[in-house]
């Protein structure tokens, strides 16, 4: 039924294998019976992996109860002592991370070279770095209480790593947790799960519902949960904003981004491609930072499309396993299919669309490189968001001709900047509106930097003392006895 496997997926299919390959909710600390499910797909090939329960609002309303009866428990230990959960849970991660990164690139498509390399490791470093600040809340943070029950809903770009970013500073904070993976990734977050049962994490801290749109609107309107922490699309943090509006509800929005890579004439052209394929096929262009809007100077226009031209023949399309793969499978059909209509109505838009003629697998949700030249910023594919492999470029003529066209969107998330003139790149990056902007680098990422965005982007920041800031609210309920040594 589930269609013979590579050779370096075995121990991830095996664990699938040790759940009967059907999941039911993780919540007070065991998993549920499955109930109605829906498939888990490997996008690479279209296989099923496993079944995952759709959560339902009486679901979601249990597992909040489990989180509520374990708020006074969880929120009463010391700093101290919750971090020894952050540190156990950041040590088993590290130790199953091979079994993490395999399972994330049958689940989601991403390479296994991102997974390895970057996801698994920085989800790792998210709850050592965590574990630390929990011990620090109560002289950083005085007079703080944690929310008390957060309701995280996340994406399917980064599964894991979202599940970092929205766990770790939670329960550092001393907040309980009802999160919702997305639809298309569950699998990563279940064996997270079962981390948390293998280090005796007090039950009802973490609950884990799987489910689609319908299960985060049940987690966004239940009443006896203190703050919503959301990562997705614009569209639906919208949606969740109005949901919200009036409740009381504490919320954080991290949303899409249509991020500017800037190159000045003086720039290390060499060392700006090479940041130019990790800022837009990083994870097949479904990066929420991505830089999608090249605004390469007019003097050095044409020497720098050559050299992204050259650079994209030599990416390699392919299975996610093979370490040797640039670039992966989108993480679904449905995707695929949004960025194809995306491109259909550029193309009506005129533009001159380039991809190289590299061999791609006939099979699964792969799609090749693009290069959009000779648009204006007015183009539909030079403002919408698209989340795949499609790079726009755009010219300017002086630097401030640059920053207008940098700041010419409905978004402000991240940008980059190369120039050799340190004066200059130190002029312009203030002058960029967005959470975070890089001087010849792209995708840097830390556990200790808060990360977030302006404008549609969303708002509040996660990582960074900012990010732990959000799990907190000034409190007069008791104070937190987070300074004591056990
Ligand atoms: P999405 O908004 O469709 O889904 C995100 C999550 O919300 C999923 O878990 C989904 O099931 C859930 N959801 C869908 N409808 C809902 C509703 N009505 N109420 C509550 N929950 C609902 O986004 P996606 O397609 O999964 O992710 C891609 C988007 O995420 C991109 O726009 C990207 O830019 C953004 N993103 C942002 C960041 C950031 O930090 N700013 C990081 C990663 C991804």
């Amino acid at each position: 039924e589930y269609g013979p496997a590579p050779e370096a997926a075995g121990p991830a299919l095996e664990w699938l294998d040790r759940h009967g390959r059907t999941f039911g909710h993780f919540i007070g600390g065991g998993f549920t019976k499955p109930g109605k499910t829906f498939a888990s797909v490997n996008p690479a090939n279209g296989e099923k992996l496993a079944d995952v329960t759709d959560g339902t609002a009486a679901d979601v309303a249990k597992a909040v109860k489990a989180a509520r009866a374990a708020f006074a428990g969880w929120s009463g230990l010391s700093g101290f002592e919750r971090a020894k959960y952050l540190y156990a849970i950041a040590r088993q991660i590290q130790k199953e991370s091979r079994l993490f990164a395999v399972l994330e690139t049958l689940d989601s498509g991403k390479p296994i070279r991102e997974t390895r390399d970057i996801d698994i490791p920085l989800v790792a470093r998210h709850f050592y770095h965590h574990a630390g600040w929990a011990q620090h809340i109560g002289t950083e943070f005085p007079g703080h209480v944690p929310y008390g029950v957060c309701g995280q809903i996340i994406p399917w770009n980064f599964p894991l790593l979202m599940l970092a970013w929205k766990i770790a500073p939670a329960l550092a904070a001393g907040n309980t947790v009802v999160l919702k993976p997305a639809e298309f990734t569950s699998l990563t977050a279940l064996l997270f799960a079962e981390i948390c049962q293998r280090i005796g994490l007090p039950e009802g801290v973490v609950n884990i519902v799987t489910g689609a749109g319908e299960t985060g609107e049940a987690i966004t309107a239940h009443p006896d949960i203190d703050k919503i922490a959301f990562t997705g699309s614009t569209e639906v943090g919208k949606i969740i904003r109005r949901a919200t509006a009036g409740s009381g509800k504490g919320l954080s929005l991290e949303l899409g981004g249509k991020s500017p890579f800037v190159v000045f004439e003086d720039a290390d052209l060499d060392s700006a491609v090479e940041g130019l394929v990790d800022a837009i096929w990083f994870n097949q262009g479904q990066v929420c930072c991505a830089g999608s809007r090249l605004l390469v100077q007019e003097s050095i226009e044409e020497r720098f499309i050559a050299k992204i031209k050259a650079r994209m023949q030599t990416l390699r399309t392919g299975d996610p396993l093979d370490k040797s793969i640039d670039i992966g499978a989108l993480v679904a059909p449905v995707q695929v299919e949004r960025v194809l209509d995306l491109l259909k109505a550029g193309r009506l838009e005129g533009g001159d669309f380039y991809s190289p003629d590299t061999e791609i697998p006939g099979d699964g949700c792969y799609l090749r490189p693009t290069l959009v030249t000779g648009i204006s910023p007015a183009h539909s594919l030079a403002s919408e968001e698209i989340f795949g492999p499609v790079l726009v470029a755009m010219s300017f003529r002086t630097p401030e001709e640059a920053v207008a066209l940098a700041n010419n969107t409905r978004y402000g998330l991240a940008a980059s900047v190369w120039t050799e003139n340190v004066n200059l790149a130190l002029d312009i990056a203030p002058q960029i509106k967005a959470g975070v902007v890089w001087i010849n680098s792209t995708n840097q990422f830390d556990a200790a930097v808060g990360f977030g965005g302006y404008r549609e982007s969303g708002f509040g920041r996660e990582g960074g003392k900012e990010g732990m800031g959000a799990y907190l609210k000034p409190g007069w309920e008791k104070k937190l006895s987070a300074a004591k040594p056990p």
